[in-house]
């Protein structure tokens, strides 16, 4: 019987059983389609890191035996569209059964199993065999409770994966070293730069321009930096693990203008599409630091494992938990159009023009960038959740729905409500200042709230809290902020409204 197998474009991991045996009855399908290029406008770099890695696992199993029908997107046989490509090679081989991987966004998962009742031949599912949990083991860890605070889950997880645990106590005597992780970059300690892969993409840009495919952002031809191979995802684990574990924990939420990554890991795109499974990263991790625990503190190590198998996992959980609903949630009533310098990133605030241009440039803002500046700004701003989640998914080149609507429409923008985050994360130019140089070199000074030269983000920081006020009211977490807004006498408070107002109705000119 001839089996079609399925594989999407974020499912590339060699090692899943599938790939055991080379078995002659079974023909692998890829494509790369108008379908998922289109669904929102993507960065120039999330399209030709997708397509160079796909292309580059059929590589790798067809040298190894396996048989692949691989669509390249200016192919003039290519339907585009996934209910077309695989009825095209059912026809064409006389399959009699179609084999598919669980897809991690909802949209695919309700397109395959619409397509699979279609179909007059045998469907059957598999497990991608990627993440530590299963779909549904969230919703079943927290069944019954109103809250679902990551911390707990986290520590389940630590304890089920006996990761850095013993007897169930963890290892260093604290589950979470958070309070460590705070520690602002001034050009010290030194971090060491690789070359980086410095890959020449023109050949594939031609092609993603002759078929048409519209992006955003910007790419160097001669110099693509994205880890693509197995070997290129597995090297810069290595580097990771060598170079910039040893400071991970202490400067994660640290921002330089000079310095895109500091020592963050870079490995998210990796593990989104699979190249690399979460617990291979972790086992190695883990083996460098109990190889080398005289130079490197748990403190380091905790952090980075947190990200992985706590919050990664989590959002998966809270993904398939609360979808489809959640894609709709505004719970804030936000309303806003996102500005044009999302686009640019040519604005005054120094902060912004390095954390979105950067993001332009790369494809990539590491996490407090995300959050505290970029995201802090949109929820300030008050912009309509739908604006600000399809820019986040078109952007960074790890943005696949689970994880990204999870952490924009979730941690960041707040519109669920407090689901996933128990309060807002929002600041003034205070945070901002603490945690980067940005300020130093801005237009703004930090310090001023009213006023031509004052920081936007201090009047925007106390009108968001004044004109949202009734939704916060009924959470503890905002108390001392809610009590600080409520000791403003009015005309400080009038003075900061309308400067936010004014900052609010034409973003573009501040
Ligand atoms: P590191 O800082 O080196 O962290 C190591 C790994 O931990 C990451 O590779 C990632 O897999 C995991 N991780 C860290 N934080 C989170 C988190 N909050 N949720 C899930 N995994 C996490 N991450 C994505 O993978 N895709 C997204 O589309 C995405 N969108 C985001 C949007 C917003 C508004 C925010 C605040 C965060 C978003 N994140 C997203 C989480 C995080 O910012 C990125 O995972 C991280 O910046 C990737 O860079 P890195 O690999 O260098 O991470
Ligand atoms: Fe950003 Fe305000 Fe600091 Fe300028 S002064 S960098 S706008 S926080």
């Amino acid at each position: 019987m001839k089996t079609l197998r399925l594989i999407l474009g974020d499912q590339l991991n060699q090692k899943h059983s599938w790939f055991t045996n080379v078995d002659e009855s079974v023909i692998y399908i890829m494509a790369e389609m108008r379908q998922e290029t289109d669904y929102v406008k993507h960065h120039i770099q999330k399209v030709v890191g997708f397509f160079m890695a796909m292309r580059s696992f059929k590589e790798d199993l067809t040298e190894k035996g396996h048989r692949f029908k691989y669509l390249t997107i200016g192919n003039p046989e290519n339907p585009q569209d996934l209910k077309k490509i695989i009825t095209k090679y059912i026809s064409e081989t006389k399959a009699e059964k179609l084999e598919y991987q669980l897809p991690d966004e909802y949209r695919l998962d309700q397109q395959l199993q619409s397509i699979c009742e279609d179909l007059s031949i045998e469907t059957e599912a598999f497990d991608t065999e990627h993440f530590y949990t299963t779909r549904n083991e969230l919703k079943d860890f927290y069944k019954g409770n109103k809250q679902m605070v990551m911390e707990s889950f986290y520590r389940m997880m630590r304890k089920k994966h006996n990761i850095m645990v013993n007897k169930d106590q963890p290892e260093g005597g604290k589950w979470n070293f958070d309070q460590s992780n705070r520690k602002k970059w001034k050009g010290e300690p030194e971090i060491p730069h690789d070359r980086g892969f410095r890959k020449e993409v023109s050949p594939i840009l031609q092609e993603l321009e002759k078929a048409g495919v519209e992006t955003f952002g910007n790419i160097e031809p001669e110099s693509f930096n994205w880890p693509v191979s197995r070997e290129d995802c597995q090297s810069v684990l290595r580097y990771f693990c060598k170079e910039l574990l040893v400071h991970f924990g202490d400067y994660q939420d640290a921002m330089h203008d000079h310095e895109k990554y500091l020592f963050h890991s870079r490995l998210s795109f990796a593990m989104n599409t699979k190249i690399l499974s979460p617990q291979e990263v972790i086992d190695k991790v883990l083996e460098h630091f109990y190889e080398h625990k005289e130079e490197i503190d748990i403190s380091q190590v905790e952090g980075f494992i947190r990200q992985i198998l706590g919050w990664r996992e989590y959002m998966r959980g809270i993904y398939w938990k609360e979808m489809p609903k959640y894609a709709q949630m505004n719970k804030l009533e936000n309303k806003n159009k996102l500005p044009d310098f999302f686009w640019t990133g040519k604005t005054k605030m120094n902060c912004l023009k390095h954390a979105i241009g950067q993001s332009l440039d790369t494809a990539y803002a590491h996490h407090i960038q995300r959050l505290m500046v970029i995201g802090n700004y949109a929820l300030l701003t008050q912009i309509h959740p739908d604006e600000v989640d399809k820019w986040y998914l078109g952007v960074y080149i790890d943005a696949i729905e689970w994880v990204e609507i999870t952490n924009t429409r979730g941690m960041s923008q707040f519109a669920d409500g407090g689901i996933v985050a128990t309060k807002p994360y929002v600041s003034s130019a205070n945070y901002i200042n603490k945690m980067s140089n940005y300020c130093g070199s801005c237009s703004y000074s930090h310090t001023k709230k009213t006023g031509e030269n004052a920081c936007p983000f201090n009047a925007l920081y106390w009108n968001f809290l004044n004109e949202k006020r009734t939704f916060f009211q009924d959470n503890h977490r905002m108390n001392m902020m809610m009590s600080l807004l409520e000791k403003k006498d009015e005309k400080e408070l009038n003075e900061l409204t309308e400067r936010a107002q004014a900052i609010i109705a034409n973003p573009d000119t501040f």
